[in-house]
């Protein structure tokens, strides 16, 4: 029997977290009547590919505009909301290249990372890891929010008024910090506690 992967796909961001019938045809392809597809919290789909032609099946599915993400102790693709008051105001762009810059990275457990492009909030920042929220022309980015478990915590604001680039720049040091810092399996959140918010702002 061949080896088989498990990856994480989804339609990259965009309005809504949608698929097209051509990406849908195209991950069928790779799978049995039996086979499974797992949908999760993540906004991502879990889907097994054969492992000795990875490479294939990924360039295969980025050509339909699917992006693949590795699954595991990962950062991952950020989570979004529907930017329903349109593409430019509610920051596609920058919350495309935080996507870019970031999802994919090895970090000791899991990560989370959303983002929201106006203060109603959709896409959940104060229950992620890392959220941030547009807020008129400028960024506010918040820490340390939790969404599983009875010790369930909302985040608190880092730093506020960021520009693109000064928020591109502190969320990739914080996930280096994370990286570098934490401990085997440590959650972000556990990590926080640990350092503490002061030490990760400095
Ligand atoms: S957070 Fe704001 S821009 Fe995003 S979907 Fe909600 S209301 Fe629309």
């Amino acid at each position: 029997m061949e080896n088989k992967i498990k990856i994480a796909v989804n339609g990259g961001i965009g309005f809504g977290s949608k698929l097209n019938s051509k990406q849908l045809m195209t991950i069928s392809k790779y799978m049995s009547e039996e086979d499974e597809l797992e949908l999760t919290t993540f906004q991502q789909l879990y889907i097994e590919i054969p492992e000795d032609n990875k490479d294939e099946v990924i360039k295969e599915f980025e050509s339909v505009g699917l992006k693949c993400y590795p699954v595991g102790n990962y950062v991952k693709s950020l989570r979004t909301c529907n930017f329903c008051k349109g593409e430019e105001r509610e920051g596609m762009p920058v919350a495309k290249e935080i996507n870019r810059r970031i999802a994919g990275k090895p970090v000791p457990f899991t990560l989370k990372v959303a983002y929201t492009g106006c203060i109603i909030g959709c896409g959940e920042p104060m229950l992620s890891d890392i959220g941030v929220m547009k807020y008129k022309d400028h960024y506010n980015l918040y820490v340390g929010g939790k969404a599983k478990g009875k010790d369930a915590e909302v985040g608190s604001l880092l730093k506020e008024n960021l520009t693109p680039e000064e928020l591109y720049d502190t969320v990739e040091k914080i996930i280096a910090v994370y990286a570098e810092m934490g401990k085997k399996r440590e959650t972000f959140h556990k990590f926080l506690k640990r350092i503490g918010k002061e030490q990760l702002k400095s």
